[in-house]
């Protein structure tokens, strides 16, 4: 594995749990169900990105 994907992963997992423990969507509102723990997390980072509606959601609309 190449050091920039390495890096990219690391990213992942991050945004991942940053949504996961902060998102209000999915831990007050709860109008986002978190996803699988199954799925791959580029894939959660990407949904999360796309549907999070919240402060916490760092994508400019
Ligand atoms: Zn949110």
């Amino acid at each position: 594995m190449q050091p920039n994907e390495l890096n990219e992963a690391d990213r992942l997992k991050w945004n991942r749990s940053y949504f996961e423990e902060g998102c209000a969507c999915i831990n007050v509102t709860k109008v986002l169900q978190p996803c699988r723990t199954s799925m791959p997390d580029a894939e959660a980072v990407e949904f999360y990105e796309r549907n999070c509606s919240c402060t916490r959601n760092y994508i400019p609309r």
